[in-house]
């Protein structure tokens, strides 16, 4: 996986002073880099009859829907509010100052869908908690939640203590 992690573009201070941004598009540009990302993010999930892959807007929309192309499954994207066109569910999460919400629309998923939840970080882990409730309220089951890069040291599994929760590049 070194390869892989050579391949990411690490960008001090964005978007605000203190954080070192982990930019994948210098990664997904390349041809065999991309193709071996999405590998890398299926590979532990294949075969296990996920038949919806759930992105978080925006660059989880990207892995997601190829991830999802990979299982033979459906993609049905969350949004930052306001964005999706018919009803919706909605979640809020606390970030360090306020609240940030994302929605699914109610009719996207159900009890009969076994769903895989795919973003590109997990940093505190409260942007997947978010999605997870909203697969969990929405009476699918939750396969797994899949991140290419765990920022290991922000403990966002410790928000996911009741999911299975796999990821590619750690840091
Ligand atoms: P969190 O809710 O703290 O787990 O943050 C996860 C979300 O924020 C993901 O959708 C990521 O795209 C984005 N994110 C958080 N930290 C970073 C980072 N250091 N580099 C790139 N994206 C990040």
């Amino acid at each position: 996986m070194e390869h892989l992690k050579a391949r990411i573009r690490h960008v001090p201070d964005f978007p605000k002073p203190g954080i070192l941004f982990y930019d994948i598009t210098t990664l997904l540009a390349d041809p065999a880099g991309f193709r071996e990302t999405i590998d890398a993010l299926t590979a532990p999930h294949a075969g296990q009859g996920i038949d919806r892959v759930v992105g978080i807007e925006s660059r989880g929309f990207i892995l997601a829907s190829a991830v999802a192309d990979r299982l033979g499954a459906g993609f049905v994207p969350i949004r930052k509010p306001g964005k999706l066109p018919s009803t919706t569910l909605g979640e809020s999460y606390a970030l360090e100052y306020g609240t940030d919400s994302l929605e699914i629309h109610d009719d996207a998923l159900g009890p009969g869908h076994r769903v895989l939840v795919v973003d590109d970080v997990l940093a505190t882990g409260g942007t997947a908690r978010a999605a997870v409730n909203l697969v969990q309220r929405l009476g699918s089951t939750l396969h797994a939640a899949a991140f290419l890069i765990e920022l290991e040291f922000l403990k966002g599994r410790d928000k996911l203590t009741d999911v299975a929760v796999t990821s590619a590049l750690r840091y």
